[in-house]
């Protein structure tokens, strides 16, 4: 019998992967060119030539005993010291390689951060709407979600409902930006104003409230805009990384976590990630693709596809009577359902052989979410079902 945790994860399931095998199977009864999937995040973009060269070579040229053998759990040395290096240029921060641990993507940096430093009961704040698994990571450690509601129209971050919820039981808050599902990009003004509040509410409490900062849309931003780095801003933050969007690599797990070299009780916090990592049972991240990141630092995907699906999208159904918060970083867009009940307007996108999920899917019911993470044609094809959507809603 499995335990009542997992039947009830199970029943729940993911509400995104089921729409993608469905997804699948659509494809197979209409032609894949006649589906427009919107569903996943799984960037269409080719990794880059530099990285798919660098795996070759290094399979080429590496000992395979060395290049397949375990080896510390937090990660190559020589791929540490040189993201430490990489990430002090970037941002002017302070890292060593003794504060960046190589993971599993930003699902196994997230999971980690929080095993790090989760009691049974203790509370992470959420802004909704958010990337739904993040209630999954937090379960796996017997902690609470508890849900601020972002401000509106624009999502921006609630920093009234956030102080309302801080609590005693308060370990952590996570952030996304650029955002999953919004597509908004906190600004230094809300990231400063966010970490006034969490140094004030430490003191009130008498012990850290850790900032877990996940960013795997970190390079995927539109015009102008920038990503303040939060380690530069608050202390006790955590930056879980991911390749997976940045490089399309979700298939390879890679990312790490960076802990603030200013981090309250820094040392320990880092010995009991190195931990976390291993008893998680990941051990260390895949050995191949920490060597390919050691040699392609600061290789840079290509970002046209997505800038020119925004565009595309954003113009067209914006003029198709569709309300959204222009996306400023990140292949989401986030848009009004147009009926209250998004569910019920995911269902009716179906019929159009357009795959959207349910805002509800991340606390943001009423809405719906685009991945525009896919093909041009995809995009253009995709168009006349989406107006004849609007139409049928009197648009
Ligand atoms: N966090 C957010 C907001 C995401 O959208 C995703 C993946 O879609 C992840 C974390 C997990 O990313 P990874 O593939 O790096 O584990």
């Amino acid at each position: 019998m499995i335990s009542e945790k997992m039947q009830q994860l199970a029943k729940n399931g993911s509400a995104i992967r089921a729409m993608f095998e469905e997804g699948k199977l659509m494809a197979q009864q209409y032609g894949k060119e006649n589906v427009y999937d919107f569903s996943l995040g799984n960037p269409n973009t080719p990794a880059p030539e530099a990285i798919r060269k660098a795996a070759i070579d290094i399979l080429k040229e590496t000992d395979p005993v060395t290049l397949h053998g375990y080896m510390s759990n937090v990660g190559y040395d020589d791929v540490r010291e040189k993201l430490a290096a990489s990430l002090n240029q970037r941002f002017g921060t302070a890292f060593a390689a003794k504060h960046l641990i190589m993971t599993v993507g930003a699902a196994g940096a997230l999971n980690v951060a929080l095993k790090t430093i989760l009691n049974p009961g203790e509370e992470v704040l959420l802004q909704a709407p958010y990337f739904g698994e993040y209630n999954n990571y937090i379960s796996n450690f017997d902690g609470v979600p508890v849900v601020a509601k972002a401000k509106l129209p624009d999502f921006g971050l609630n920093l009234e409902a956030m102080e309302a919820l801080i609590s005693e039981k308060t370990k952590a808050v996570i952030i996304n930006s650029p955002n999953n599902p919004t597509g908004v990009i906190y600004s230094e003004e809300e990231i400063k104003a966010l970490s006034d509040l969490l140094c004030e509410k430490q003191q009130q409490y008498g012990h850290a409230i850790y900032l877990i900062s996940d960013e795997p849309y970190r390079e995927i931003v539109f015009g102008n805009h920038t990503v303040p780095y939060l380690p530069c801003f608050y202390e006790n933050t955590f930056v879980g990384y991911s390749y997976s969007k940045s490089l399309s690599l979700p298939g390879e797990r890679i990312g790490y976590l960076a802990v603030s070299p200013s981090m309250e009780a820094v040392e320990e916090v880092i010995g009991a990630a190195g931990v976390a990592n291993r008893i998680l049972g990941f051990v260390n991240a895949p050995s191949l693709f920490q060597k390919v990141i050691g040699r392609c630092i600061d290789t840079v995907g290509d970002m046209s596809l997505y800038i020119r699906n925004k565009e595309v999208l954003y113009k067209e159904l914006t003029a198709m009577g569709y309300e959204m918060r222009e996306p400023e970083g990140a292949f989401y867009m986030f848009p009004k359902a147009l009926e209250a009940d998004d569910k019920a307007f995911c269902a009716a996108a179906k019929k159009h052989r357009i795959l959207i999920v349910p805002g509800s899917t991340f606390a943001g019911p009423g809405y719906f979410r685009l991945a525009f993470c896919v093909s041009e044609a995809t995009v253009d094809h995709s168009l006349e079902g989406f107006a004849a959507l609007a139409k049928e809603y009197g648009r």
